[in-house]
């Protein structure tokens, strides 16, 4: 990888690896979201993917994400100025909109635990484990950050 190569590529140029790490592992994206049917509006809950790693904020099973969860949308470079749905701290957000990632972030900051120790991701939350029987609405959250 390039030296500091997310201070002066855009997202578009980055190779697989340097995209890959632009994720800081909040874990955020991974929270339940609900959609309004009138308004398409997106609506956060505090309620987490069974394959959400809660230690690391990362996802379990990576490679299987698609097939594990149906609904789960990945993350490419050609769809991500629509995913206006992923809290604004999300690298992916921050470089979209021409921004330089938080000092927090791991690049920056040389650190996973960084992250967590700024107050973002999923250990700032409450979360609570998707069983599959939970009612969504009960546990609605304004959108983390
Ligand atoms: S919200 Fe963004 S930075 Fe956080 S885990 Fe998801 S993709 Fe990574
Ligand atoms: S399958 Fe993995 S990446 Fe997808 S929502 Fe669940 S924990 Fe997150």
């Amino acid at each position: 990888m390039n030296n500091a190569y997310w201070k002066t590529k855009t997202l578009a140029e980055m190779d697989k690896a340097e995209w890959e790490s632009i994720c800081d592992g909040c874990g955020l994206c991974c929270l339940t979201k609900l959609q309004d049917e009138d308004t398409d509006e997106i609506v956060y809950t505090r309620i987490v993917c069974k394959y959400s790693d809660l230690a690391t904020g990362q996802c379990s099973d990576y490679a299987n994400r698609s097939v594990n969860v149906p609904t789960c949308v990945p993350l490419t470079r050609e769809r991500v100025a629509e995913f206006d749905w992923l809290p604004e701290t999300c690298g992916y957000r921050i470089l979209n909109r021409g921004d330089q990632l938080a000092d927090w972030h791991p690049l920056n900051s040389g650190k996973p635990a960084s992250v967590s120790q700024a107050g973002v991701g999923l250990l700032a939350i409450p979360v609570v484990v998707d069983t599959g029987d939970l009612d969504y609405e009960d546990f609605l959250i304004d959108k983390p950050c």
